[in-house]
C-alpha cells in the first residue's frame, strides 16, 4: 500500500495517477494526553489502518495525484537516524573534494567493515522533518547547501538489540528522503537540522510492495540536469547492517526514520532550483529551494 500525507493533514492511498481520501481512518487512531507515547501514532496502529483502507477504498472520494500538495508520510519520528559515507563512490568523492568534509572524521577506515562502523550513526532533528510540497527552506545563504537523495527506512516495531538476521522484520516501509546539508565547519546535526534539512516522501510504500530493499533505483536531478543516480545494492551498510548498529544503542520507535546514506553526485542548489527525485519502486516527487 502507498500511504500519504496531502493538503491539510489528509490521510491518503496513492492508487494510480490518483489519491484515494481515507481520512475517516484517523478517527481510528487514539486522542492522546501527556506525556503522549513515543512513536509516530499512525504507524503504531498500521496494520488496523491498512486492514481498514482496504474496506473503505473502493467507496473513498479520489482526487489526481497532481493536485494535492504533498507532506511528509510519518509526522512525529521520535528519532532520525541517518548513515554517514554509506556508498564507496560518495565516500571517494568526498575524500576527493574537501568542501564536503572539511570538518568531519579522517575518511580512512582501515580495520572496520564500513564507515558506520567507524563513524556510528548520527542525527538529524525531527523538527526538520517536511513533505515535498513544503520544500526546503536554504537557511545558510551564500554558504553551499548540498543535496543528498537516500533511501529511507521506516520503522514499523518498537524495537532494541536486533541481529541482522531478523532487521526485516522491524520494517514497516520505505520512502525516499532527501539530507539536506549545509558544509561548513559546524558539528553535523546542526548543519542538517535546519528547518525542512530532511525531505521525506513521496508517500510511505509498505514492506509487501517492495520485491527486494536491496535493489531500489533511485535518482536526483536539479532543473533537470542528472546529480545523483544509484540503488540500494550499492550501500555499504545494507539496511539490516544499519538495524543492527542502530538498535544496538538506541530503542527504535514505530515512525523513526533511518536515512540510509546518499551515493555519489552530491552537490550545491540554490534558491529556485528544483529538485527531482525518481525511484521506479518508491514513487517521485519534485522539491523546490527557496530562502527562508
Ligand atoms: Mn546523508
Amino acid at each position: 500500500m502507498r500511504i500519504c500525507r496531502f493538503d491539510d493533514n489528509q490521510l491518503g492511498i496513492v492508487v494510480g495517477e490518483e489519491v484515494c481520501d481515507v481520512s475517516g481512518l484517523l478517527d481510528m487512531l487514539p486522542t492522546t494526553r501527556w506525556p503522549v507515547p513515543l512513536g509516530d501514532s499512525l504507524i503504531v496502529h498500521l496494520p488496523q489502518v491498512i486492514e481498514a483502507a482496504n474496506k473503505l477504498l473502493p467507496h473513498a472520494s479520489r482526487k489526481p495525484l497532481d493536485s494535492v500538495k504533498l507532506q511528509a508520510p510519518v509526522p512525529n519520528p521520535t528519532k532520525v537516524l541517518a548513515a554517514p559515507v554509506n556508498y564507496k563512490a560518495h565516500a571517494e568523492e568526498a575524500k576527493r573534494d574537501p568542501g564536503i568534509h572539511q570538518n568531519t572524521h579522517n575518511l580512512e577506515i582501515t580495520g572496520f567493515d564500513a564507515p558506520v562502523d567507524k563513524f556510528g550513526l548520527f542525527l538529524k532533528a525531527n523538527s526538520s522533518v517536511v513533505g515535498p510540497a513544503e520544500g526546503v527552506a536554504l537557511h545558510f545563504p551564500g554558504r553551499r547547501n548540498d543535496h543528498e537523495v537516500e533511501v529511507v527506512v521506516v520503522i514499523g516495531t518498537r524495537c532494541k538489540n536486533i541481529p541482522r538476521d531478523r532487521a526485516y522484520d522491524v520494517i514497516a516501509g520505505y520512502t525516499m528522503g532527501l539530507d539536506m546539508t549545509v558544509r561548513g565547519g559546524e558539528d553535523r546535526s546542526f548543519r542538517k537540522s535546519a528547518d525542512s534539512y530532511a525531505v521525506l516522501g513521496p508517500w510511505l510504500t509498505t514492506v509487501d510492495e517492495i520485491a527486494n530493499p536491496e535493489d531500489i533505483p533511485f535518482s536526483l536531478t536539479v532543473n533537470s540536469k542528472l546529480r545523483q543516480s544509484s540503488n540500494t545494492k550499492f550501500l555499504t551498510a545494507g539496511i539490516p547492517h544499519l538495524i543492527a548498529l542502530a538498535t544496538s544503542c538506541y530503542t527504535l520507535y514505530p515512525g523513526d526514520l533511518i536515512y540510509t546514506g546518499t551515493p555519489e553526485g552530491v552537490g550545491p542548489v540554490e534558491p529556485g532550483d528544483v529538485m527531482h527525485i525518481e525511484s521506479a519502486v518508491l514513487g517521485s516527487m519534485d522539491v523546490k529551494a527557496r530562502i527562508t
